[in-house]
Order: C-alpha cells, then structure tokens, then sequence
C-alpha cells in the first residue's frame, strides 16, 4: 500500500530529526496536552503523534496501549501532506483511503479522525495533535479552531524540548575539540559502571600529552589548540565505534571502552591510541610529534566505583610517565606495578592479592546458625565470609572486610559473597532463613536491586529465605536511593536485618529513616548482660521498641547458658553465638560418610 509524501520529505524528516524527541521518555507536559483534547472533544482517543520515517509515533497518548504504529496504516500521515489545513474524517468507513485500512477495520477500530499538523519554524509538518473516536462524529470550526491551537502547543513544547536538550549536551561538551568534558565524562562513566557490581566491565585509558606543554610554550596556543583539535580527531578514529573519547584537562583525555571489555581490548586498544598519537602533526610548517602516556584499567577488575576507575587509571599514567614517556601502563598489572615504593602504595599489595583471592575463589564461607531461644529451634544460618590465604591461613573478615572497602574491592567481595551464599543456600533446607552481610555503602547503589535479582534467580533461592544484614554506617550514601532500593528488595520479598544494632551512635537515628525487619542485637550488649544491672534494663527498652516497631530482634554472641538465660526471659525471641552453633562449613553441603566396612 502506498501513501502521500509531503513534498519536503527529506528536509521534513531532518527537521524532526533535529527536535531529538523520538523515543525520548513520556513528559507530563504533552500528557497534559492530549487529556485537556480529550476532555475538550470527549473522544476516547488523543494523541500527539510524529511522523517519522515508516512510523507514527506517539510523544503522549489517551485511550492507546500502543507506542508506534505503520506509516502506512497512519491517519497522520494523510494530515501531514496539508500543513495549513486541519484534517477530519468524519466517518472512515465511507472513506475510500481508509475504509480497508486495518486500524478501522480491526483495533481500534477508527471510525472519526480529526488532526491538527504540528508545524516546525521551516514549515514542516512534523506529526498531529489528533482526536480519534470509534462512532463518526461531526467536527465543526470551532472546534477545527481549538485542535489547531492545541497543535500549536504542541510545537511550542517541542521547541522547549529540543532547547533543553541542546543546552544539557553543550554542559557536556569541550566547546574546543567538541568531545565530552569530564562532566560529561562521568556521566558516561557511571552509565556503563551501571551494571558492574553485577559483573559487566568497562575499560578506560587515562591518556596525557607527552611534550604538550613545551610546545605550547614555544609555538603559542593558537598552536596548541590546534594540536589539541588534531588529537581529539586522531583518538576517535583510533577507538573502537561506541567507545567514548573525552578530554578532561589541558592536555588530558579519557578515552571510555564500553562492554565487553578485557585485557586483550585493552591493550589493542591502547597499542592504537599509541600509535595515532605518535604520528608527527605538520602544521604552520612545523612538524611535532607529540607522544602519550596512557594508564589503563577496567572495571571491575581494577575499580568498582565509578570514580575510582579514573583514579586507578589516572595513577597507571603517571606510572607510565615514570617509566619513561610513550608508554602504557595497566592498573591491574600488579606485578609490573611492584616497582612502587613509598608510603602511597604499602597497601595496594594486599589489595592486589585480595582482588585476586576473590577471582582465584580462596575464598569460602561458613554459616553460623540462629535459633529459637524460648525452644532451642532452629531457624537459619548467617553466612560469614573466609579467606584461606595461601601463607597466611584462614584469614577473619574482621582483617580484609575493612582492606576490600577501602580498595574498592567490597563490591566484588559482596558480590561473590551474594551469589556463592544464595548458591549453597539453595541447597539448605528450605524452612530456614539465610542471612548475608552486605557493605552498608552497596544499598544506595543503583546495582544492588539487580545484583541481587540475579543472585535469586541464578541460585533459585526464594527471597523470603533471604536476609539481608547491614550494619549501620554514616557511609550508606544517598538517604533517598537507600530508602528506594531497600523499598524494592522488600518488593522482591526480600528481609532486611539492621546489623551490630546498639554498638554505634547512631542507631535510632538509623530506625527513622529506614524500616528493617530484624535487629540484631550486637554481642558487646549480650557479653554486658548479668553484669551490669543498667544493660538488663537497656534489653528489655530495646525488646520493646523492636515491638513497636514491629521487628524481631536477633541477639548475637551469646556464650553462655546464663546470658540465654537472660535473653529468653526478657522475651528476645531469636539468637545466635558459639554457645548455640560455632561457624562452620554449610552442613547441609558436607557428603554423607559411608560407613566403613570392617574387614574379614
Ligand atoms: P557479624 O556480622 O557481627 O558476624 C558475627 C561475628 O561474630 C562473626 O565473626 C562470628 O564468628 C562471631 N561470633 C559469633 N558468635 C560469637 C560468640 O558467641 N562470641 C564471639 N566472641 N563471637 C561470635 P566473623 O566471622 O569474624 O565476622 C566478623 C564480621 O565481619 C561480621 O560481623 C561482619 O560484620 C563481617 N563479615 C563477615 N562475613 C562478611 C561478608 O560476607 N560480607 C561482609 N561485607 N562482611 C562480612
Ligand atoms: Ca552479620
Ligand atoms: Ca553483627
């Protein structure tokens, strides 16, 4: 079936191009728009519709569950060849372009049409505000008069629309070589972060000028600027398509390798970017050949955090630039990176061998179990991470807990943790809760949601066996995406347990802003009890305000039968502590012994 083209086809479909409006996200605004229409009109069906290329599609609908339908079957697409007029069909069956067209035959079954072309500053008609009902209707001046103004508003929004997005891209750019600058830059950055405490990667090379500033110094900066120009273009036909090449300071770029990224991407990648950048530049008869330094790094391999993979990478360059210029370095080359010495880089040694404890799986966890303290029962199992260090022994996370957050290393550790807990837990029996502790900095990351979908659905865990621990901590980030996030872990089914409760600050403060199912009392409060007449009377306010507020309380290290004792009797229902249980390997995992046979 063909249809009418409007005679600026091609410059039409530029011009809408440029609004930078399709599929862009729904805007109260232009919802607005098509509910005063059908308010107004009192059809079932308004929209604001674009005509692109082969389809229609809707910036704000009413009364349409579809997003987009065929240019060809579109009513829209006969209103656009007439800008100045306002299209109606009173009733398409007794019209002969549309009454086999399948929209009136079929769903919805159009029987009126009226649209009022959005017209651009050149002239094209871009889309319609149309109304559409499923009974022929008449459609007299006035109202033709009011459609063509809400069309007007329509054009009106869009110009809002395409302004605000061209002045959010400039706040992005270098107005000099027109790459991202290094706000853009970490927007970038955190969008392909977005996913790698789940495990996707990134890579990105920290790239700087080797004599860049002797030159400027010597040929003058219109020079420079041009020399700078002449770089962008080289970076970004060195890279990969998709990969992102910013500049960030003087003589400073980033180039962004988007996923998948590994070691081998990597170093093709930087191998070219060498290579473009040592190419000598004629220019106003000089002719310079300027060379890089380049540190490299990917995520989550050598960074987790956003923006520690700038600084990881940042140091690798200044690393390349000790070694002697036209180099590059990689920041997970540990071992090429030992030549450091100095206070800055002590502990980056045992940060290296944790990253690769976690890759090399010497890690391994033990269960601790809780229990029922008024019947003895048991109710579930809180994991506890181990490292079995290949000099060192088994190593408490009481030693590398601490080592892996301040080396950006707890999201790997958190998520090893998360997937091999859900994995064994869903080999437990299947009436017991299972308790994970999580870095408290992970609940405001926009990762955690998904981590922890992924974690259920790969391990089949049920999430009402899951338990969530975080220990309070000023470093939880953002209040509002905490509170966000936890909301959708509960959503999942998900518990969450408030852990160490009474050992910090600032604990009550922590139940006002978030909700948690369980408290656990901290050990330092049940190792005081029988002691000290004031921590009885702190237990039994602490039961009560667990009441309250509705969570039951779990307390920890309980190690004698005596502080048992004292727990059940002032009503805390849960506990656990070497008296009940000693960490151990998951039981449930450990094979069945046959029997030996004795012999003869
Ligand atoms: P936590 O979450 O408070 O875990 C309980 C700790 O108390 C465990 O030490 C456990 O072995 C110990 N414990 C249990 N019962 C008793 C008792 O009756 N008496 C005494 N004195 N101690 C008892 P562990 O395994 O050394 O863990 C220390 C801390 O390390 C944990 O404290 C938790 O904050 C952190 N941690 C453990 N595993 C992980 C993990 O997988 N991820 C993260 N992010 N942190 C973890
Ligand atoms: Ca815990
Ligand atoms: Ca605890």
């Amino acid at each position: 079936m063909s249809y009418p083209l409007p005679g600026n086809e091609i410059e039409r479909l530029a011009t809408l191009d440029d609004f930078r409006i399709l599929d862009t996200q729904p805007d109260r605004r232009f919802d607005n728009l098509v509910e005063i229409a059908t308010a107004h009109f009192g059809t079932p069906i308004a929209l604001v519709s674009l005509v692109d290329a082969d389809r229609q599609w809707f910036k704000a609908k009413v009364g349409l569950s579809a997003s987009e339908t065929p240019r060809k079957l579109a009513f829209c697409t006969h209103a656009i060849t007439t800008p100045d007029v306002v299209t109606v069909i009173e009733d398409a069956t007794l019209d002969s372009r549309f009454n086999t067209n399948a929209l009136v035959t079929g769903d919805p079954g159009i029987r009126f049409y009226a649209g009022a072309p959005i017209v651009a500053d050149d002239g094209s008609a871009l889309g319609t505000v149309c109304v559409i009902d499923r009974k022929p209707r008449k459609f007299g001046p006035e109202d033709r008069e009011m459609l063509a103004r809400l069309a007007d508003n329509a054009r009106s929004l869009m110009e809002l629309h395409r302004r605000n997005t061209m002045l959010r891209e400039a706040a992005d750019r270098d107005p000099l070589t027109g790459l991202l600058n290094r706000r853009g830059l970490d927007r970038e950055i955190e969008h392909a972060m977005g996913a790698t405490l789940a495990g996707e990667n990134c890579g990105l090379l920290y790239l700087d000028l080797d004599k860049f500033k002797h030159v400027n110094d010597t040929y003058g900066h219109e020079f420079g600027d041009a020399l700078l120009r002449e770089t962008a273009r080289r970076l970004q036909s060195a890279v990969r398509q998709g990969d992102l090449v910013a500049r960030v300071g003087g003589d400073e770029f980033v180039v962004l390798l988007i996923h998948p990224v590994d070691q081998s991407v990597l170093e093709h990648v930087s191998a070219r970017v060498l290579r473009a950048c040592a190419d000598p530049v004629m220019m106003l008869d000089h002719e310079v050949a300027l060379g890089v330094s380049i540190g490299a790094a990917q995520a989550p391999r050598d960074a987790v955090l956003p923006r520690d993979l700038l600084r990881v990478a940042d140091r690798a360059m200044f690393d390349a630039k000790r070694a002697g210029r036209g180099q590059v370095v990689f920041a997970g080359d540990w071992t090429a990176s030992n030549h450091h010495n100095g206070a800055a880089d002590a502990d980056s040694a045992p940060a290296a061998e944790l990253a690769m404890a976690i890759e090399r799986d010497q890690l391994f966890l033990e269960w601790q179990s809780s229990h029922n303290l008024a019947t003895g029962k048991l109710v579930g199992y809180e994991a506890l991470v181990r490292w079995r260090h290949p000099r060192l022994g088994v190593i408490s996370p009481n030693n590398f807990v601490p080592l892996a957050e301040a080396s950006g290393l707890s999201g790997r550790l958190d998520s090893w943790v998360l997937y091999r807990a859900c994995d064994e837990a869903a080999r437990g029996p299947a009436n017991l809760n299972y308790a994970v502790n999580l870095s408290a900095q992970w609940i405001a990351n926009g990762n955690i949601v998904p981590l922890v979908r992924t974690a259920l659905e790969r391990s089949g865990l049920a999430p009402d066996r899951l338990l969530l621990e975080i220990t309070e901590s000023t470093a939880i980030g953002s209040v509002a995406s905490a509170q966000h996030h936890m909301q959708q872990l509960r959503a999942l089914g998900i518990r969450l347990a408030l852990d160490d409760f009474g050992a910090g600050y600032s604990s009550l403060a922590y139940l006002q802003h978030y909700r948690f199912d369980v408290l656990k009392l901290d050990r330092t409060f049940v190792a005081g009890l029988g002691t000290d007449p004031r921590g009885d009377r702190l237990l039994e306010g602490v039961i009560h305000l667990s009441r309250l507020l509705n969570t039951s309380v779990v307390a920890e290290g309980i190690e004698t039968a005596r502080q048992l004792a004292r727990l059940r009797d002032a009503g805390c229902e849960f506990g656990q502590g070497f008296y009940l249980g000693r960490p151990a390997p998951a039981p449930w995992e450990i094979p069945v012994m046959m029997p030996v046979r004795k012999r003869g």
